[in-house]
């Protein structure tokens, strides 16, 4: 069992290399903001609750996405592992997952993080919002606001990762294939 936190920032890049690592390494990916866009098109109660942090840029309450994410991985148990991607967000997303994995006998392997500079990787996002349909891509004030949530409560969980020595960067700029290769380095030695 091998279970990976693909980290970073708004638009580094989780899910354009998740979905290489996950027929790569036979990973189950959970991408979060997947699931919730899931809800919120099929309009299920969910859906309604997280449409209003979503749309605002705002992370939804760790309650919702802990139980969320607590489901997706139910549907997963014969899994040789998990890519999760977007989640978790918070250190109480983070102690739950801790706690949740802890009831099966698993844990967390390894946090690998993407890193690039943030004017970057906004610019990425307003390209992206042309062509996603993402409410959440197309407003700059909105982009803006995601790197205020992240800052405020993603980042402390670098210190907590890396406390386990379960912290990874990796260099997010270069090519697709680039980062891939950078990534899977990492994978191979844990
Ligand atoms: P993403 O596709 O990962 O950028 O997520 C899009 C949006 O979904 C975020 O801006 C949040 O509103 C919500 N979301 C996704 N994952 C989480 C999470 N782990 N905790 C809270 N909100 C999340």
């Amino acid at each position: 069992m091998i279970n990976i936190v693909l980290f970073g920032k708004p638009g580094a890049g989780k899910g354009t290399q998740a979905e290489f690592l996950k027929g790569k390494y036979n990973l189950t990916h959970i991408s979060t903001g997947d699931v919730f866009r899931y809800h919120l098109k099929n309009n299920t109660e969910l859906g309604k609750l997280a449409r209003i942090f979503m749309d605002a840029g705002d992370l939804v309450p760790d309650e919702l996405t802990i139980k969320m994410l607590q489901d997706e991985v139910e549907r997963h148990t014969d899994t040789k592992g998990f890519l999760f991607d977007g989640f978790p967000r918070t250190i109480a997303q983070a102690q739950a997952l801790d706690v949740f994995l802890a009831t099966k006998s698993w844990e967390v392997t390894a946090t690998i993080a993407l890193e690039a500079n943030d004017e970057v990787l906004i610019q990425r996002l307003l390209e992206r919002g042309k062509t996603s349909g993402r409410i959440d891509d197309q407003d700059e004030e909105k982009i803006r606001n995601r790197y205020v949530e992240y800052n405020e409560k993603t980042a402390p969980l670098i210190e907590y990762y890396s406390k386990q020595n379960k912290f990874y960067p990796v260099n997010g700029i270069g090519s697709i294939a680039e980062i891939t290769e950078r990534l899977s380095t990492v994978i191979d030695k844990l």
